[in-house]
This record gives structure tokens, sequence and C-alpha cells, in this order.
């Protein structure tokens, strides 16, 4: 038989190559935000998005690489926001990297992290760990950026933990040394940063919450209430039965369903770009419309 005229993907939208949710050095990748392009290619994605935490100073050198690599792009960002105490993840798709509100709001996000950086590394430092603020900084090749990741980098090169993920094990997580609560954006503004910058806000992988059932779905609520449209139910961070689970409460919730590794970097992250498997097919995916 020859090869069908039509790609599968454009009959069956949950079928496509997505990956919507990943990281460069912009923020705690560890690629370029060029390379990362390269590695989506490489590896067969047909959309995708980088989204780097709270800072969009990527997207520009992302759309020229894929552009170049006739590779589909969307604009993204992750914001960090704190939301009845805990820290969560929304993802913004589709944004214009230059709105002037969304720049000033993923600023005033950032402007905590160099302070917070301090704390983590005086409690390091009494912990027995000395210098990490500045050995944090050196994998930190955007300083403003600077976050727990660069911490857990540094950590591994000092011989107290083997990998990045026994580090979150062991420190920087609430009850062992190195964790420093902090206020991140809220919820409200996330959401109005990305739909003002006329993106689709999407809540990351929300299996990763210590959230109890009835607060995540407090959480959905709010975020429907405040204009949110999508969850992602494949990702890095899920396993295969919370695909089904997360895919159960899309439909649920009428939530559009995303897609994405939140891949990091080659070492050091379990799912690479545009491997995971497709979005279960009874869901909207986020890009149905794209
Ligand atoms: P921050 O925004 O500075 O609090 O850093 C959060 C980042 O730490 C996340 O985006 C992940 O990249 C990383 N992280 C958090 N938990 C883990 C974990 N269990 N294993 C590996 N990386 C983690
Ligand atoms: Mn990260
Ligand atoms: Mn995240
Ligand atoms: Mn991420």
């Amino acid at each position: 038989m020859g090869a069908s005229p039509f790609r599968i993907s454009s009959l069956l939208p949950v079928m496509l190559n997505a990956d919507l949710h990943c990281h460069s050095n912009v923020s705690d990748g560890m690629l370029a935000p060029a390379d990362v392009a390269a590695r989506a290619k490489a590896n067969g994605v047909e959309l995708w998005a980088l989204t780097d935490h709270d800072e969009v100073g990527g997207i520009a050198d992302a759309r020229k690489a894929a552009s170049a690599l006739n590779l589909r792009f969307v604009a993204g960002v992750e914001i960090s926001i704190t939301w009845a105490g805990k820290t969560v993840h929304i993802v913004g798709l589709g944004i214009d990297e230059n709105n002037a509100a969304l720049r000033e709001g993923l600023e005033s996000v950032r402007g905590g992290r160099e302070r917070r950086g301090h704390e983590i590394a005086d409690q390091l430092a009494q912990a027995g760990i000395p210098g990490a603020y500045e050995g944090a900084l050196k994998f930190a090749d955007n300083p403003e950026m600077l976050g727990r990741t660069h911490f857990a980098r540094f950590l591994v090169e000092a011989g107290a933990q083997p990998t990045v993920s026994d580090v979150f094990a062991n420190y920087l997580v609430e009850g062992k040394p190195g964790f420093v609560p902090h206020r991140w954006g809220t919820l409200e503004q996330a959401i109005s940063w990305i739909r003002g910058a006329g993106g689709r806000a999407v809540i990351a992988h929300p299996g990763r919450y210590p959230l109890t059932d009835m607060q995540l779905d407090a959480l959905i609520t709010n975020f429907r209430d405040l204009g949110g449209e999508g969850i992602e139910v494949v990702t890095g961070s899920h396993t295969p039965d919370q695909y089904d689970s997360f895919a159960r409460i899309a439909r649920h919730a009428g939530l559009l369903a995303s897609r994405g590794s939140d891949f990091h970097g080659p070492a050091e992250s379990r799912v690479d770009i545009g491997t995971l498997p497709p979005l279960p097919a009874s869901l909207t995916p986020v890009w149905h419309d794209w």
C-alpha cells in the first residue's frame, strides 16, 4: 500500500506529536533555545512550545530556530504561583511574548529569586554545605532565574547527593535543609497576564502538587472561573495511571488537554522531548483550533 496523502495527525488532532512544555538555559534547562528546537525536530515533534519558568527571554531565538527547521512553534511560559499556600505552575501557550503587562508581571515574579537564593544558601551552610549561592549561580546561565534546579546541580557537583533527583528527595523540599517557603504570583495574576497576552492558560503537571482531591477540585474550579482553559494530561511528571485519571478530570471539567515532556536536559530528564504517548483520543487537545 502506498503512503497516505494525509498525515494521520491532520485527521486525528490528538495524534499530533505536540510537545508544549520544555525548558532552555534561559530558565533551568541545560540547552540553549535553538538546541532545544533542534532536539525537538530530531525527535519528530510537529508542534513545539518553549515554556521557560517566569521568563520569555528565549522565545525570539526559539522561534527563529524553529522556523529555520520548518517546525511549528507557539510561544509559551511556565508561571510560578502560590495557591492555598502551595507552589503551582501555570503554563501559558500562544502568548505574545512582547505584551507589556505579561513582561512586567514575569519580572515581578522573578524579583524574589535572588533573596530566596541567599536564604537557601544560608540553610545549606548551616547543614554543613558552604558556598552554595556562588556554586548554584555558576549553573544559572540567566542569574535572574536562579532556582532550586541550579542548587540541585551544585549539590551533585559538591558530592552531597549522587543525582538531581536524589537532591529533591533530601534537600530543597519542605521539611529538608534548603527549603525556603516563597510567595510567587497569584493564580488570578498568571491567568490575566496569559489571557491579556492572547494566550491560553493550562495547569501544569497537576499530579505533582501536594493537594488533597478536594483542594485539586477547588483549584480547577477557581482556575476555570478565572478563564483558565486547559490542563496537562500526558506529561513527563505523570505516571500512566495519572494519564487516565487526569484524562477523566479534563473531560469532567470540560478542559482542553495538553501534552509536554517538561524536558530540562539530556542527562537529567527521564523523558525526552516528543517521546511521550499521545493524548487519549477522548480528549480535545489544547491545539485543536491552531
Ligand atoms: P524553583 O522554581 O526554583 O522552585 O525550582 C523548581 C524546579 O525544580 C522545577 O521546575 C523542576 O525543574 C525542579 N524540581 C522540582 N522538584 C523536582 C524533582 N522531584 N526532581 C527533579 N527536579 C525537580
Ligand atoms: Mn524546572
Ligand atoms: Mn513545573
Ligand atoms: Mn516545567
